[in-house]
């Protein structure tokens, strides 16, 4: 059972959590919590090291990030103490969970659940902190944003539970965020493939990396709220008889890159080979790769979308090859969004894209880049648009409560 950040927020939440967690434990389940940081205590740390050092160490921010998720832990076990049930907090660390020493973005490399294994067998409830794990260092590191759900699944797939539920502040993955479109519907069960390219497409409802590896690791997860008693979204193994239609089955937005492109670019083979190289030995994230076609002079433009959070760091990149390779400048477009229609057998289907491009241009919505593939639709657009392209297309989709 994971609890998101809004889910333990206060005592009177980690209280009715906690309370979730007893129950399940007396109806005779082994029960293993993750729990994240209260609230928006991950972004309140981000800007408080940001408040002494203009570039925090990696090793130093992860420490801090650490103890997020170590104030929940504790609290949700008093809590279930309170209520009357064993319980034991365990940090990452302390619950065997193993990561490589990329500080802030580390990856799981193994779990050793001898420590949960015995504290089960002694009737406890195990409140793991997610997001954190220990380094070959010995030290504290965490997982990237939105790491519990990859705690939670890791631990799920390595204990065989029978299942993972991940309980959050809506009812489980809708039509699209719910907070933007209010008639957005609830998904009874999605497919790995479709949760991946949600999420991978920004919907924050679930960490992209922790739908991989439930995927991989055949975890069914059920994600629910932690408030209302009520059946949320099953991921979960395709149903064959779907894979011939063509379906649009949700929407997604992200705000969180930015553009950049590389101008008249001299058009060489081994131009775009460069270009990744030199991104991917910064382990730059990039995305939506754009050529354009030739002009006359023999010159191209390669555009690109990275990561906010990396963008500076591309940028220079790029300018430091702009000038060795012969390009006129590098231009970042940072007020730009990505809306993506996510689906399958969108490439028998052109009707599909027809329709997504003509509903934005209707809301006279201009379109920066487009990429396609079978199973999603992804437009760049203004930032200030996005809103208003995710609830258009919504609409022309009917993908609406009926
Ligand atoms: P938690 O703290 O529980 O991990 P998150 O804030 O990470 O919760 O994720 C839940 C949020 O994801 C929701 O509040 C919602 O605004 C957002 N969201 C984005 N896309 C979707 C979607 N398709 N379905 C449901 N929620 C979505
Ligand atoms: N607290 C961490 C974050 O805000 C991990 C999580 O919530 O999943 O990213
Ligand atoms: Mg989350």
């Amino acid at each position: 059972m994971k609890f998101g950040g809004t889910s333990v927020a206060d005592p009177e939440k980690i209280l009715r959590a906690a309370e979730r967690a007893v129950r399940a434990r007396k109806e005779g389940s082994d029960v293993v919590v993750v729990v994240s940081a209260p609230g928006e205590m991950t972004d309140e740390l981000i800007a408080l090291a940001q408040r002494v050092s203009q570039e925090p160490d990696a090793r130093e921010m992860d420490v801090l990030l650490a103890t997020g998720e170590q104030m929940s832990i504790a609290l949700f076990a008093m809590a279930c103490r309170s209520l009357g049930c064993p319980a034991v907090s365990l940090t990452g660390p302390q619950a065997g969970i193993h990561a490589d020493d990329r500080h802030t973005r580390s990856r799981i490399l193994e779990i050793r659940p001898q420590k949960i294994f015995s504290e089960l067998r002694a009737g406890r409830i195990c409140v793991v902190a997610g997001f954190q794990a220990v380094n070959p260092n010995s030290d504290v590191t965490t997982l990237g944003r939105g790491g519990s759900d990859l705690s939670a699944v890791a631990l799920a797939a390595v204990l065989r539970a029978s299942g993972c539920e991940i309980f959050t502040d809506v009812k489980g993955v809708y039509t699209a965020d719910p907070r933007i479109v209010p008639d957005a519907r609830k998904i009874a069960s999605l497919s790995y493939e479709e949760m991946l390219e949600l999420a991978g497409a920004g919907a924050q409802v679930m960490q992209a990396r922790s739908i991989d590896l439930a995927h991989r690791y055949g975890v069914r997860i059920h994600v629910r709220s932690a408030f209302h008693p009520v059946a949320g979204t099953w991921i979960e193994k395709a149903e064959e008889k779907r894979m011939e239609d063509a379906t649009v089955s949700s929407l997604a937005l992200d705000k969180g890159e930015v553009r950049l492109t590389l101008v008249e670019v001299p058009d060489k083979p081994g131009i775009a080979a460069r270009v990744l190289t030199e991104l991917a030995k910064k382990e730059i994230a990039v995305d939506m790769i754009v050529q354009s076609a030739p002009t006359q002079a023999g010159v191209n433009d390669i555009s690109l979308m990275t990561p906010r959070a990396t963008s500076e760091a591309a940028r220079a990149t790029l300018e430091a090859l702009a000038r060795r390779i012969g390009a006129k400048r590098v231009d970042i477009t940072e007020q730009v969004a990505k809306v993506t229609v996510v689906g399958t057998g969108f490439r028998r289907h052109a009707g599909i894209a027809a329709k997504m491009f003509g509903t934005l241009a209707d809301a006279g919505i201009n379109i920066h880049m487009i990429t396609t593939s079978d199973l999603k639709l992804c437009c760049i657009v203004d930032a200030r648009h996005a809103e208003s392209a995710l609830r258009a297309l919504h609409k022309a989709f009917k993908l609406g409560r009926r």
